[in-house]
């Protein structure tokens, strides 16, 4: 039979490391037509050693001579090319059947937008290019008949609960569950001093560090309601977002008759990839099976505006529209960075992504030139506030 040609996007990575998990399983449907990674030239080579792609990426021009040496030490036929042009000519490229976006932030975009361009199968991880570039993205998609098909978790579990016509028929609401991170149920004031290493140690899921203090701010939850937004073409008063410790309800569907559609599974991310590179059959992901009675209980509360103040933000930047959710995001990355880099206190996250949403005036443009000017604009006036919030 056919086999998928997949192209990796972020191979490296936390969601990267869980797809080629799922794809090794399964080497009769799927084999891999390219590999991504950013900076870390060993594990890429290491990967290439194991999966045989055609091309290897690296997005850091810096690294080409090191992937092209690396990959000729263990004479590997796999053709090493470096550049976000590279990346995205591997999206688009004729022989790959399946596009797999796995790049954390806006460096995503231009490769995400791609794959939409080029008709493929779309398994779409890369949140921050949907919050950044959503109706772009869905126009482009649906012009080249690109197949999206939700990775992220909340995302993947709505698209499976959904009328199977593909229709919005009934729907009343979406809700999207929230682990509340590892600082739930904590006061706005005893999160003051919190280290980048407390912030990535979320109890339910291992994950990479930019989308774990993503998570300990709810900021995660926020471009995820964004997200939905694109994905499902609801307005953000039919999307709500419910605290659930346990990450086993991924998402529900709220019908108009009073059914609520829920789907459950332990918590690890190859459930959705399995589910998104076999749909619309079902393979095994590796992921053992739900023992209820060993959970034995579900807990849900509303989230604390007050603690966790980037879950309001958001909301405002979509109900605003047009370029505020990209100058949410840019802003979030700056700030997230800082944080990681001891730069800017856990608090002072929120703080100034809400300075940069002041200083840098939304549009209603929704044009992809229009979006990646906003985007940059945002970043350079976040890396102001930033430095002037850093001598204060
Ligand atoms: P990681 O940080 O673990 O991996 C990121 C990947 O992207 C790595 O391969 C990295 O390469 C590459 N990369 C980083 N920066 C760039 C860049 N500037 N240009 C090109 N490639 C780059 O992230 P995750 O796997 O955690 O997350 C990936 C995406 O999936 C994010 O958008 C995240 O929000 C989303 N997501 C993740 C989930 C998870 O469980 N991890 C769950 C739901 C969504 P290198 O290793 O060389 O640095
Ligand atoms: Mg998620």
């Amino acid at each position: 039979a056919h086999r998928r040609r997949i192209a990796l996007l972020g191979a490296t990575g936390s969601i990267g490391s869980s797809a080629l998990d799922v794809i090794a399983r399964h080497p009769d449907r799927f084999e891999l037509a390219a590999l991504s990674a950013h900076s870390r030239v060993d594990d890429l080579v290491a990967l290439c050693e194991r999966f045989r792609p055609a091309v290897a990426v690296i997005a850091n021009e810096a690294g080409h001579a090191a992937l092209r040496d690396g990959l000729a030490a263990r004479g590997l036929a796999t053709e090493a090319r470096a550049g976000e042009a590279a990346l995205d000519a591997i999206a688009a490229d004729p022989d790959s059947d399946t596009v797999i976006a796995a790049i954390v932030g806006a460096a995503g975009v231009s490769s995400t937008l791609a794959a939409a361009r080029a008709g493929k199968r779309l398994l779409l991880a890369n949140k921050e290019s949907v919050v950044l570039a959503g109706s772009v993205l869905m126009r482009t998609a649906a012009a080249h008949g690109a197949c999206i098909l939700p990775i992220d978790s909340e995302h993947n579990a709505i698209f499976q609960c959904l009328p199977a016509d593909g229709g919005r028929g009934g729907v009343r609401r979406l809700l999207l569950t929230a682990s509340g991170g590892p600082f739930r149920g904590r006061s706005r004031e005893s999160l003051r001093l919190i280290t980048p290493d407390e912030a990535c140690a979320h109890p339910n899921w291992v994950m990479g560090r930019k989308i774990s203090v993503d998570s300990a701010t709810l900021m995660n939850k926020g471009l995820e309601v964004i997200e939905a937004h694109h994905l499902f073409g609801l307005p953000p008063e039919r999307i709500e977002v419910v605290v659930h410790p346990q990450s086993v309800i991924h998402s529900l569907v709220d019908y108009v008759d009073g059914s609520v559609l829920a789907q459950l599974g332990n918590p690890d991310m190859r459930t959705a990839l399995a589910y998104g590179l076999a749909w619309p059959e079902r393979i095994d992901s590796g992921v053992a099976a739900l023992d209820l009675a060993a959970l034995a209980r579900f807990d849900f509360s509303a989230p604390d505006p007050d603690a966790f103040p980037c879950l309001g933000l958001a909301y405002a930047a979509l109900r605003e529209g047009g370029t505020a959710p990209a100058i949410l995001n840019a802003a979030n990355e700056v700030a997230v960075a800082a944080f990681l880099a001891g730069r800017l206190p856990f608090l002072g996250i929120s703080a100034l992504i809400e300075a940069t949403l002041a200083t840098v005036a939304a549009e209603p443009a929704d044009d992809l030139a229009v979006l990646l000017a906003t985007d940059g604009e945002a970043r350079r006036k976040a890396g102001e506030l930033l430095s002037r919030m850093a001598t204060a």
